[in-house]
């Protein structure tokens, strides 16, 4: 068996051959930390996720880098209105965004590197772009990359070149491919940048986007590497023009594979702030929804197809979740005694096999699910017949287990409890010991407010999630 994947360079399925024969190294298009990342975001990392695990699945090792963009057009935008220093706006931004790839259970990647911290990466690539003639300076002071110098330029997007405009520039860090231009490597400092600035041999200023991704990728990848990933909206320009910095600068293909996600809509419309369905994952968690519930929901949509978000969906899945639960709560109370797994009940023995077929089509997810849920249905069926020997259950529960280092969903994971719930505990005891019923009652409404139910028992108070 092979584990293909579509290749948007080719438009084409191929098989996942890692140029070193054995460990894959990608590179994913991290969050821009201006603001809290919305759930289309976090569909990319979702699917990122599920590749990475699938990749490790079929015994291949990884190293993933994924950036954070903490300097461009919108983050010192942002910044600039808040009265903040760049650094220190941004942190607001990173932290909670690693807080919320653990509410989903995204494994980390080996790398999140800052592109403030890669500075210098950047401006020695623009060094070579300009000693071989494929950047130059405008009259403004920012630096171009020349796309006419580039021949492939266009090759991922599929730009037709008839009819691009000579010469024409854009400095913005998005543009659509009406407007391909000459794009901005390095941008000549205005007085909007304020205090995030950097010297170069051009001049003060600062990087432009595209570069960022180029630099980080080939300082911790190499200059060529297996996969880059990200959403569709990265095409173009951002990865198209990745592609031309990297390859012009090295003379060496950049990354072998190129794979993107499709779009979020939320019941069925395209997210946007003014037809108020615009969500962060914080804004779906607050209203009671649980990690799990959301990562099943941006998981089970094939990652190329558009994914329709819907809160009747996120109502099914706790049903589905639930089935999965009550399976898996029969495995463990059967296994009794034994601590030797056995052999595979019949009505398990194929399911890694299919799991895998669908799998490796593409991460078919669908099929991979359908294959959990069969074992499912067949598995209590004959468990209501015939209960399952304590060898059978413990060889089921390990492959669960296994099949739940791709999908990261099958086992509940225990609700991490935040420091400041432990904190209100403790404050409680205090309370509690010096009679101070009001004070007591206070703290219980509030960590009911944080979504936790206080019990005391003969062993001491026990926090319940609610
Ligand atoms: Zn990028």
């Amino acid at each position: 068996m092979a584990f293909k994947i579509y290749n948007t360079m080719t438009r084409s399925k191929e098989e996942l051959v890692p140029l070193d024969g054995k460990h894959v190294r990608m590179y994913t298009c991290g969050p821009t930390v201006y603001n809290y990342a919305h759930i289309g975001n976090f569909r990319a990392y979702m699917f990122e996720d599920l590749l990475r695990r699938y990749i490790k699945f079929c015994g291949f090792g990884v190293t993933q880098v994924q950036n954070l963009t903490d300097v461009d057009d919108k983050t010192i935008r942002s910044s600039i209105e808040q009265g903040l220093p760049l650094k220190e706006y941004t942190k607001t931004y990173i932290d909670a965004f690693f807080e919320d790839l653990a509410k989903l259970n995204i494994e980390p990647a080996e790398h999140y590197p800052a592109a403030t911290d890669y500075i210098d990466e950047m401006i020695s690539i623009i060094n070579v772009l300009f000693e071989k003639g494929y950047a130059y300076q405008s009259e403004d002071g920012s630096v171009y990359y020349s796309i006419d110098k580039f021949a492939e330029y266009g090759k991922l997007a599929h730009l037709d070149r008839e009819g691009m405009q000579s010469g024409a520039r854009v400095s913005q860090d998005e543009y659509d491919k009406d407007n391909a231009a000459d794009f901005a490597l390095w941008k000549a400092y205005v007085p909007e940048d304020g205090d995030v600035v950097w010297d170069s041999p051009w001049g003060r200023g600062r990087p432009g986007w595209h570069i960022e991704c180029s630099a980080m990728s080939m300082k911790l990848l190499g200059d060529s590497f297996d996969i880059h990933t990200g959403g569709v909206d990265n095409i173009f320009p951002h990865h198209e023009d990745e592609i031309a910095q990297s390859e012009a600068a090295t003379g060496k293909p950049y990354s072998k594979y190129w794979m993107h996600c499709g779009y979020l809509v939320v019941d069925g419309k395209k997210m946007s702030k003014s037809l108020g369905n615009f969500y962060t994952l914080r804004e779906i968690l607050d209203m009671g929804y649980s990690g799990r519930e959301v990562r099943y929901e941006l998981l089970s949509s094939h990652y190329r197809q558009s994914l329709n978000f819907a809160f009747k969906s996120l109502d099914a899945n706790r049903a589905a979740l639930k089935r999965l639960d009550e399976f898996y709560a029969t495995l463990t109370e059967a296994v009794g005694a034994e601590t030797a797994a056995g052999t595979l009940p019949g009505w398990a023995a194929n399911t890694k096999a299919h799991f895998a077929e669908a799998m490796d089509d593409d991460m078919n997810i669908s099929g991979a699910m359908a294959s959990i849920f069969d074992m499912v249905h067949a598995g209590n069926k004959a468990m209501a017949e015939t209960p399952l020997s304590g060898g059978e259950a413990l060889a089921v529960i390990a492959l669960w287990k296994e099949l739940d280092t791709v999908l990261g969903l099958l086992i509940p994971v225990e609700e991490e409890v935040i420091p400041e719930v432990n904190a209100l505990l403790e404050a409680r005891a205090v309370a509690r010991a010096e009679k101070n019923w009001e004070e007591s009652d206070r703290i219980r409404d509030r960590l009911a407010e944080l979504g936790w139910m206080v019990k005391d028992t003969p062993e001491g108070p026990k926090l319940r999630k609610r």
